[in-house]
């Protein structure tokens, strides 16, 4: 005969592993998921950017994407396969910072655009660029010289958690010149294809309609507390 209590258990038992189950099998930990390119067609109609190039730099952002959930897949299916040794296997590792960061970096830039107001004087963010530069002017003739630098890369305004100080980086491309650990807080793209369709080779003024369109509420979020 089964005693009663033993049935009160082995149903708990039975809820706690369904539960169990259910929850790794609805997307818990060990589910691995591709990246899903944002949207960011609400930019559309920002002042000193065509929507024709903004649809063309939307397409080259979804491009990354495509390559980063691509490159995962392959390197998952090679390392499964002990194709570790192979030359293709390395060129396919050192080419993954480069999608992975080509996507992170236009998802951080086009997060940063779209604001119609400038950073306010009382803010945490310009009294602490202030604090590191001397000036708010002063940061800024520093970030738009980083982006009139000949080659095609990033500029970032970047802070470093540790010291909690704030630089302007270079980043080359989109994976050399990376300061380890620190937290992006303004980025701008100088590839060509971010100002040639509407500026040609006039950098600068590309570099101003990218000040005038700031959104620094997005940026001073992205700081540390
Ligand atoms: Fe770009």
């Amino acid at each position: 005969m089964v005693r009663p209590w033993l049935m009160v258990i082995s149903s708990m038992l039975a809820l706690l592993l369904a539960c169990g189950a259910g929850g790794q099998g609805s997307g818990g930990e060990g589910m691995v998921k591709d990246f899903v390119p944002q949207d960011f067609s609400a930019l559309k109609g920002m002042k000193g950017f065509s929507d024709k190039a903004l649809e063309l730099h939307f397409t080259l952002y979804q491009g990354y994407v495509k390559n980063t959930n691509l490159l995962a897949q392959e390197l998952a299916k090679m390392a499964a396969q002990n194709q570790t040794a192979s030359p293709a296997y390395a060129e396919l590792k050192r080419r993954f910072g480069w999608e992975f960061n080509g996507m992170r970096l236009h998802e951080l830039y086009f997060g940063n655009l779209g604001g119609k107001e400038p950073l306010a004087a009382d803010s945490k963010l310009k009294k602490k660029i202030e604090a590191n530069f001397g000036s708010f002017d002063q940061w800024a003739a520093d970030f738009k010289a980083t982006g009139a630098m000949r080659g095609i890369g990033w500029v970032v305004l970047c802070e470093d958690p540790v010291s909690g100080r704030l630089f302007n980086v270079w980043i080359n491309e989109h994976d050399l010149g990376h300061l380890a650990g620190v937290t992006p807080l303004l980025i701008m793209d100088v590839f060509e294809h971010a100002f040639i369709p509407d500026y040609g080779l006039k950098r600068a003024e590309y570099i101003q309609a990218f000040f005038d369109n700031i959104n620094w509420k997005a940026v001073e979020g992205r700081m540390g507390k």
